[in-house]
């Protein structure tokens, strides 16, 4: 019997769990914004989280309960601006942990809805400090009581950008049959660069790496770090990309609301950097095949002003 077109070819097994499910994102080709065809999207939002720090997260968890870190009567601790924390309280629900998470203030209401419901313990730090206030108040939590907490760290954990080295890095290598030339990455952490970078380079020296980063130190790219002003990460390797972009967060807002437009796609700001970036890495470079990184869904920034200026 022949399969309808609509079927897809390969339906997944049942029984699989819900970390199963993290990583082998679409790579999509955006042929509306560059129509010579050579600029393609990693679109992490198909993690069960909706963003690309289910990765490194569930590489965290699994390393550490690889190594013993964490036990079953630990309690997850770490600072997180949101998708980090969504991934922690998804998969601490699904493994039976339970998770603290140190978050400025300034989070939206349903970003916090979404790490109440899925069972994690939020405590609020001072939103004029944005994410390094979280990581003050986390490293005093644990460093008055390290027996109670698995201090998982992103900022400073080598698994972190390992999951980035074994999936995302391995990913764009065969999706794109190595044919990569350029990949752009907005960095917050780093471990989306460091990771996916170190793979890709490793593969083929000659590509080219791209950071991402703020403009400015206030801005609105949720997620992102501008380097210059803020608390370092611990693997953050200034030299490691070939290139630095800073991107504006209003040239930010206005590539998200051309995806959704242009493209029908509804993702998050950190999207619209690497997108604003990306098109000018594509536009001077026709004959590559530029890949850049989509790091969440936009559904959680439904609320923000930009929306109303359509
Ligand atoms: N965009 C968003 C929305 C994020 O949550 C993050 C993670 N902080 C990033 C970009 C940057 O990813 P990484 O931490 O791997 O540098």
């Amino acid at each position: 019997m022949t399969r309808p077109a609509s079927q897809p070819a390969t339906i997944p097994p049942i029984g699989q769990n819900l970390t199963d499910l993290i990583g082998n994102t679409p790579l999509l080709r955006l042929d509306r914004f560059v129509p010579h065809g050579n600029l393609f999207a990693k679109a992490e939002w198909y993690n069960p989280g909706q963003s690309i720090k289910d990765r490194a997260v569930w590489g965290i968890i699994r390393e550490a309960e690889r190594d013993g870190s964490l036990s079953g009567d630990k309690i997850i601790l770490d600072a997180t601006s949101g998708n980090t924390g969504i991934a922690y309280a998804m998969i601490g629900a699904a493994r039976d942990y339970r998770v603290r998470l140190c978050i400025p203030a300034g989070v939206t209401p349903t970003r916090l809805k979404i790490l109440r419901a899925l069972g994690a313990d939020v405590i609020l730090t001072d939103a004029a400090q944005f994410s390094d206030g979280a990581i003050i108040e986390a490293r005093r939590l644990y460093a008055d009581d390290p027996d109670r907490y698995f201090y998982g760290d992103q900022y400073t954990n080598e698994a972190n950008w390992r999951a980035h080295f074994d999936t995302t890095g391995p990913e764009i290598h065969d999706q794109t049959q190595g044919r990569i030339t350029h990949l752009v990455v907005t960095v917050g952490t780093s471990g989306t660069l460091i990771g996916a970078g170190r793979y890709l380079k490793s593969r083929n020296p000659r590509i080219e790496l791209v950071e991402v980063q703020p403009d400015s130190p206030f801005h609105g790219l949720e997620g992102m770090k501008h380097m210059d002003s803020a608390i370092v990460p611990g693997f953050y390797d200034p030299g490691f990309a070939d290139v630095k972009m800073g991107i504006a967060t209003e040239a930010a807002y206005k590539c998200v609301v051309d995806l959704a437009a242009k493209e029908g796609l509804l993702v998050g700001i950190s999207s619209g950097a690497a997108l604003s970036a990306a098109l000018d890495v594509a536009a001077e470079n026709p004959d590559g095949v530029v890949v850049t990184i989509l790091p969440d869904s936009g559904v959680k920034y439904l609320s923000e002003r930009f929306w109303d200026d359509i």
